[in-house]
């Protein structure tokens, strides 16, 4: 099979060397006589899968002790609502930064449980755009405070993170281990897989420990940190086809070098495309201070181009440049695994597109 350069936004393009390891595996791993997702939860092969993507991911970031490595379910949608459950207890305020479609989604449920601040509001503003550290409003004494790392949609990415008393809490869904990071500054980090790290069907959570322990004994256990911490992600059945590829995924991660490494190989990606966008006929949405080195956003002249220009981009096999349909225009998802030679393709073609219809 000839496989095509997948710019989705995720689920998206997995690394082709992880794949070959899944299909290698997928009628028997090691030497159990059974596949991956045959084997008991608690038995000592999965313990070892599940062990190394936890330990994995401990390494690729650099956490320290204090933080626990989590594997749920329901998405990132479901930390939406289990952050403030958790976080936000009775009489106290979360500063929320508003920045566009998916911070919007866990304000929404932050507000089902308790006050919100908006520190920032930019999510109306064209071109899309991340506010700068010293507009935003925090409340001394909050809760935490939540943003989104990567605006998927919008194609904004946050370059620098605000210094904050109260523990930050961030959505990094569409960047995690795509760059460096000071994992010591955030109280939690959450993640869908689908994008940088494995498919969908986990979501990968980051959590300092103590702040776990403030969550009320009304929220159900399912939904507590603490219980998923107590029993290290196995409180119930987990994923468990999701975790070992995500354990391939950051194996092969490990294997690309740091995340400086790996973030300067995703920098020059997403700079080839912005060459492009910035050499005219393409116009950017995003503020160019904080484009997304992940989801490069961009329209063209009328919309009959920009059908035009996804259409004739799958005939030369790149599919997925559709944008958001809140958005419109085009977006090239060039997460982690998206080789550097299927951004080039799309750059030529993008050239040449430029060419024919400038
Ligand atoms: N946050 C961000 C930044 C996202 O991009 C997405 C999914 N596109 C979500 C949250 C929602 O994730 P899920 O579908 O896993 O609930």
């Amino acid at each position: 099979m000839s496989r095509t350069w997948n710019f989705n936004a995720g689920p998206a393009v997995l690394p082709e060397e992880v794949l070959e390891q899944v299909k290698a595996d997928l009628p028997e791993i090691g030497k159990s006589g059974m596949s991956v997702m045959e084997l008991s939860h608690r038995g000592k092969a999965y313990m070892a899968i599940h062990q190394e993507a936890a330990a994995n991911v401990r390494t690729l970031m650099g956490l320290p002790d204090d933080y626990a490595v989590l594997f749920l379910q329901g998405g990132a949608s479901t930390q939406f609502a289990m952050v403030p459950r958790n976080l936000l207890t009775d009489g106290q305020t979360a500063d929320y930064v508003h920045t566009g479609s998916w911070a919007s989604k866990a304000i929404q449920e932050a507000k089902l449980v308790g006050r919100v601040n908006l520190a920032a509001d930019t999510s109306k503003e064209r071109p899309c755009r991340i506010p700068k550290l010293s507009e935003l409003k925090l409340t001394s004494g909050a809760a935490y405070v939540h943003l989104t790392s990567n605006e998927t949609i919008e194609g904004t990415q946050w370059m620098e993170f605000p210094k904050s008393d109260a523990p930050l809490v961030a959505d990094m869904s569409s960047d995690i281990l795509s760059r460096p990071i000071d994992a010591g500054r955030f109280a939690l980090i959450y993640a869908g897989a689908q994008k940088n790290i494995g498919p969908a069907g986990v979501t990968l959570v980051i959590i300092r420990k103590d702040v776990a322990a403030r969550v009320s004994e009304r929220v159900p256990k399912i939904f507590r940190y603490a219980t998923h911490i107590e029993e290290d992600s196995l409180y119930n059945t987990p994923p468990c086809f999701a975790i070992y590829v995500v354990a391939l995924v950051t194996r092969w991660l490990l294997k690309q070098g740091s995340l400086e490494a790996i973030g300067a190989r995703n920098r020059a990606k997403a700079q080839r495309l912005y060459g492009v966008i910035d050499s005219g006929f393409y116009r950017p949405t995003a503020a160019k201070e904080c484009r997304s080195q992940m989801n490069v956003t961009f329209r063209l002249p009328s919309e009959e181009l920009e059908m035009a220009f996804i259409a004739e981009a799958e005939a030369q096999g790149m599919v997925g440049l559709k944008g958001h349909r809140s958005v419109g225009g085009a977006r090239a998802s060039i997460y982690n695994a998206m080789p550097s030679e299927g951004v080039e393709a799309l750059a030529v073609f993008m050239q040449e597109f430029a060419r024919r219809h400038g």
